[in-house]
């Protein structure tokens, strides 16, 4: 099964971890192995909150206690059979009801392939809708994730059309900024008033198709978010780059725009001091926190994110917090 957004492998990565990863994904049997390992488990659970429910919201209270939002994601990706995409959307409507029974201020995340668009555009807007109707009758509110580059136009077309009959304060879009060709989406989207996360883009694709270097994606991404601080409406700014939020910041208080206006988004356990501090200076934080049967491949998505050296580091961590 392809990765989520997690596995780009980019810049930053160990390559023992990643040589590892890519062979604990392709072999069943060591996977079933280092599932059974204590510390493989241990560290997964500082990217994924766990198996089900139950710990996804578990996890949004104890991000709640720290002053920080989430969203949910139920992992999952490419389903090919509709019954397991409706079963899908089951569970994130599941999820949709306990957030409101909870109180929660957490989104949802949703990926379109999860709920059918690998099987036609009318099963994943049929499966979309239900989530919706869930989501409007409990005040949640729902963000389409972007997906790899041959699911972008199609994505963009069913988020406008529930858009305009929900309403853009119930549904939002991801837009990623590494798309060659793609640039003018972030004004047309915002001018029409969608609420847009923009992250720089989460897939190894063609250099034909998204930029490869850092600087150029970089550069890219500076460009987005100066377009929806300044003009975005609730805009959520997806990113662990210390430079990339250090610009949004500074553009955001160069046209005095209220720190509440817009929000920060970062992957559950990553960057966590960088959260810490924008909570600290009153920024809006918001974690993607994915739980499910399926968190696995995730998981090997953020160990090959990882700068080198740091799983170590978290091992140690928690071998002294266990002691
Ligand atoms: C809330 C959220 C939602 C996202 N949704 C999508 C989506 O819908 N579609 C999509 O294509 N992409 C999505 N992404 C992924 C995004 O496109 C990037 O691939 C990812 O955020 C890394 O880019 P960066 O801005 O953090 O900068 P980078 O310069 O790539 O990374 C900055 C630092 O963060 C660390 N880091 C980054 N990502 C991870 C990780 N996964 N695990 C461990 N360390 C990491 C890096 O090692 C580096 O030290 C999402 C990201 C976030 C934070």
């Amino acid at each position: 099964m392809p990765g989520q957004s997690c596995s780009h492998p980019g810049i930053g990565y160990d390559g023992v971890i990643k040589r590892l990863a890519v062979l604990l994904a392709r072999q069943p049997m060591l996977r079933k192995l280092a599932l059974s390992t204590p510390g493989v488990r241990d560290l997964a659970w500082r990217f994924v909150a766990g198996e089900n429910l139950d710990a996804g919201i578990k996890v949004l209270r104890e991000l709640k206690a720290r002053g920080i939002r989430g969203s949910l994601n139920h992992v999952g990706t490419h389903v090919h059979e509709a019954a397991a995409a409706d079963t899908a959307t089951d569970d994130i409507i599941a999820a949709i009801h306990r957030i409101r029974a909870e109180g929660l201020d957490a989104h949802v995340s949703i990926k379109p392939t999860q709920i059918g668009l690998d099987i036609d555009d009318a099963t994943c807007r049929r499966n979309l809708r239900r989530a919706l109707d869930a989501a409007v009758a409990d005040q949640v509110f729902i963000r389409i994730d972007m997906e790899e580059s041959p699911y972008v136009e199609r994505t963009i077309a069913i988020f406008e059309e529930l858009r305009d009959a929900y309403g853009a304060e119930n549904v939002g879009i991801v837009l990623q900024s590494y798309l060659r060709n793609r640039d003018t989406d972030v004004e047309r989207l915002a001018a029409a008033g969608s609420r847009i996360r923009i992250v720089k883009g989460g897939y190894w694709e063609d250099p034909g198709v998204v930029f490869r270097s850092k600087t150029d994606i970089d550069q890219a991404f500076a460009r987005d978010i100066r377009v929806l601080i300044e003009r975005g409406t609730a805009p959520a700014i997806a990113t662990h780059d210390p430079a990339a939020v250090a610009l949004a910041r500074q553009v955001a208080a160069d046209r005095h725009i209220d720190k509440g206006a817009f929000e920060f988004q970062m992957l559950y356990g990553v960057g966590r001091d960088l959260q810490a501090e924008l909570v600290r200076d009153g920024y809006a934080v918001r974690c993607y926190v994915p739980y499910g049967g399926d968190w696995f491949v995730y998981f090997l998505g953020c160990l090959r994110r990882l700068p080198a050296g740091s799983v170590r580091r978290i091992r140690a961590r928690l071998a002294r917090s266990t002691a």
